[in-house]
C-alpha cells in the first residue's frame, strides 16, 4: 500500500484488485511523450483501507490519482470538494489535492462522449433521437448523463435488475425511462443508438444475446466493454453494416482530465496510444 516518494509529480490508480488496470500504460505513455518527470502507479487497497489511503496522499507524495472498482462510491463520500459531474453520478474516478483538500471528479461522462465525437464525428447527436442503454451500473449512469448532455431526446434503460434502471431515471425523468430486461427485444427497432454497459460480452462472460435485425441501417451500436476490443455484439453489428463504437476510446478519453490536473499538460488521445493499449489487450 505504501508508495515511495519520487521527485516530480506522482499519481496513482487505486482499486482492489488492481493488477489488470491499463491506466498505468496510458499515463506512462503520456509521461514519456511529454517528457514529464513523474510517475503513475497501481496501488491495491482493500475497501477498509481506502479512507486512510485517500487521507494520506500528501505524505505518500501523491498529487492525485484515479479511483476504480470497487472504490468509486466510497471516494465520492470521502472527497471534501466535488465537481457537479461527480455529484450527479454519486461516484468519483479522479481525485487531486488542492490546498490540502481532497477534490473528486468523474470523467467517465466526458470520456464516453469524447469517444463518440472522435469515432462518429462531431454532430453525431443530430441523428440520434432515441437511445437504448443496456445495464444500470456506474458506467451506465455516466453514459446516460453524457447522452442527456448532448441532447438525446429519449433514453430507455434496460437492466436485469429493474430497480437499478429505475434509479437512473432520476437523472432526467421523463426523458429517461426504465424498461424490463425481458422486454428488451421490443425496444431495439426504435433505437438509433444502442449502448451495452453490462459486463455481458466481456472476456470470460457470456455474450449479450440480442437480435439486431430490426435496427435501422443508420443506427449506431456502442459497447463500453473493451476486452475483447470487438465484442460479439459489435461483431454482429459490423456484419450488419451498422456503425459501431468500441469501448476502448472511453477508457482513453476519461484519462485526459486527470493527467492534465496532476501533470499540467492536456494530453492527446492518438492512434499511437490506442495501438499501444490494443497490443496490450491482444497480448492478454
Ligand atoms: P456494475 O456497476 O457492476 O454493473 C454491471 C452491469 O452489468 C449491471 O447493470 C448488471 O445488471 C449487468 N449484468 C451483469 N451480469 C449480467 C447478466 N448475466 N445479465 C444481464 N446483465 C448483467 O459495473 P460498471 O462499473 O457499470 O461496468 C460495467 C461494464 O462496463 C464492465 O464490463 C466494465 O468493464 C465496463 N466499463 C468500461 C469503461 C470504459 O472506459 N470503456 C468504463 C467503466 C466500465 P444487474 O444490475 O442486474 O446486476
Amino acid at each position: 500500500m505504501s508508495a515511495p516518494v519520487l521527485p516530480g509529480a506522482n499519481a496513482f490508480v487505486v482499486g482492489h484488485p488492481i493488477k489488470h488496470s491499463r491506466s498505468p500504460l496510458i499515463h506512462g505513455h503520456w509521461l514519456r511523450r511529454y517528457g514529464i518527470v513523474g510517475s503513475y502507479k497501481r496501488v491495491d487497497v482493500p475497501p477498509d483501507g481506502l479512507p486512510t489511503f485517500l487521507n494520506s496522499l500528501a505524505e505518500r507524495g501523491f498529487r492525485g490519482g484515479n479511483v476504480t472498482i470497487p472504490h468509486k462510491e466510497a471516494a465520492y463520500r470521502l472527497a471534501g470538494e466535488l465537481t457537479d459531474r461527480a455529484r450527479r453520478l454519486e461516484a468519483v474516478n479522479t481525485v487531486w489535492l488542492d490546498d490540502g483538500r481532497l477534490h473528486g471528479d468523474n470523467t467517465d461522462i466526458l470520456g464516453y462522449v469524447a469517444h463518440l465525437d472522435q469515432t462518429l464525428g462531431t454532430g453525431w447527436e443530430a441523428g440520434i433521437d432515441s437511445a437504448l442503454v443496456l445495464g444500470a451500473g456506474g458506467a451506465a449512469r455516466a453514459v446516460v448523463a453524457g447522452l442527456l448532455d448532448r441532447g438525446v431526446g429519449r433514453i430507455l434503460v434496460a437492466n436485469r435488475t429493474l430497480a437499478r434502471a429505475e434509479e437512473i431515471v432520476g437523472l432526467a425523468p421523463p426523458r429517461v425511462a426504465a424498461v424490463a430486461w425481458a422486454d428488451l427485444g421490443k425496444h431495439v427497432a426504435a433505437a438509433n443508438l444502442l449502448v451495452n454497459t453490462t459486463s455481458l460480452g466481456m472476456a470470460g462472460q457470456p455474450p449479450l444475446a440480442l437480435d439486431l435485425r430490426s435496427m435501422s441501417a443508420d443506427a449506431v451500436v456502442s459497447d463500453i466493454v473493451y476486452v475483447p476490443l470487438e465484442t460479439p455484439l459489435l461483431a454482429d453489428a459490423r456484419r450488419r453494416h451498422l456503425r459501431t463504437v468500441d469501448g476502448l476510446g472511453m477508457l482513453l478519453h476519461q484519462a485526459v482530465p486527470g493527467f492534465e490536473r496532476w501533470f499540467g499538460v492536456r494530453p492527446e488521445v492518438t492512434a499511437e496510444l490506442r495501438a499501444l493499449v490494443v497490443a496490450d489487450i491482444e497480448g492478454g
